[in-house]
């Protein structure tokens, strides 16, 4: 079903108020009334009928929904300037072209989705940040489900714009990415296997700094056992939390 622009404007405004987290109604305490207030898009991948990648008893989906969540809060316990945006806060099945939308049309700070891989040689582990690039590496996640094209309605100088605010968005995204490295590295808590190259769909329009996360391999038994551990996820996105805010404050890590 085609939405015709405005229709979907109306549907995004819409959704993304519904979306914001409880962050929002937060009053700035007087001790830091200057603090900028920023926002960040949390995008759980898949969901409803897309379970994502699929192991026995444990659907990439719900790992990706819980975790995202417990990043949010952990960013809101260390920022509450920094306002929370979820693309989906339930199963629901969110067309990938609505997930860049919500961070195009409030121009958020930064989008970051969240998923898992898998691979089928088992050994396969690890941590891996994606940013948009043509140069796309082979990677175990099913890119056909992220990566099939559509036609982008923009023409004229709505595309020109476009256009460099996407070429703005990728180098900034760049810089999210080696924020978010650098903190896995240090932590050592998941094998790192550095920024890559993908040509994810949920990236290729945005306009705002953005990221694709594969937070560990559900075909590897190792990462697959620390990703159902609350006390894993909760330093793991403890470690990104801090990254991304280093990133969204301007700040070395
Ligand atoms: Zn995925």
């Amino acid at each position: 079903m085609m939405f015709t622009e405005t229709c979907l404007t109306i549907l995004l405004l819409s959704a993304a108020q519904v979306f914001v987290s409880d962050s929002s109604s937060l009053q700035p305490p007087e001790t830091a009334k200057d603090k900028q207030v920023m926002t960040l898009v949390i995008d759980p991948g898949h969901g409803g009928y897309d379970s994502g990648c699929v192991v026995p008893g444990l659907h990439e989906k719900v790992i990706a929904l819980a975790f995202s969540r417990r990043l949010g809060q952990k960013i809101t316990e260390l920022d509450p300037y920094i306002h929370i945006i979820y693309t989906r806060t339930d199963d629901a099945a969110v067309p990938l072209q609505q997930r860049t939308a919500y961070g195009n049309q409030i121009q958020a700070d930064a989008f970051v989705s969240i998923h898992c891989n898998a691979h089928h040689e088992s050994v396969v582990k690890g941590f891996e940040t994606y940013v948009y690039g043509e140069q796309a590496v082979e990677c175990g996640h099913n890119h056909e489900e992220h990566a099939s094209e559509t036609t982008n309605n923009l023409s004229g100088p709505n595309a020109i714009l476009s256009n460099l605010h996407q070429q703005k968005a990728r180098t900034e995204s760049i810089e999210l990415a080696q924020h978010i490295q650098r903190g896995i590295s240090r932590q050592a808590l998941i094998n790192n296997r550095g920024v890559k190259q993908g040509r994810f769909r949920v990236l290729k329009y945005s306009q705002v700094p953005s990221v694709l996360l594969e937070i560990g391999y559900l075909t590897n038994p190792s990462d697959r056992y620390n990703l159902q551990r609350n006390s894993y996820q909760n330093r793991l996105a403890d470690q990104l939390a801090q990254s991304i805010i280093a990133y969204l404050r301007q700040e070395s890590v």
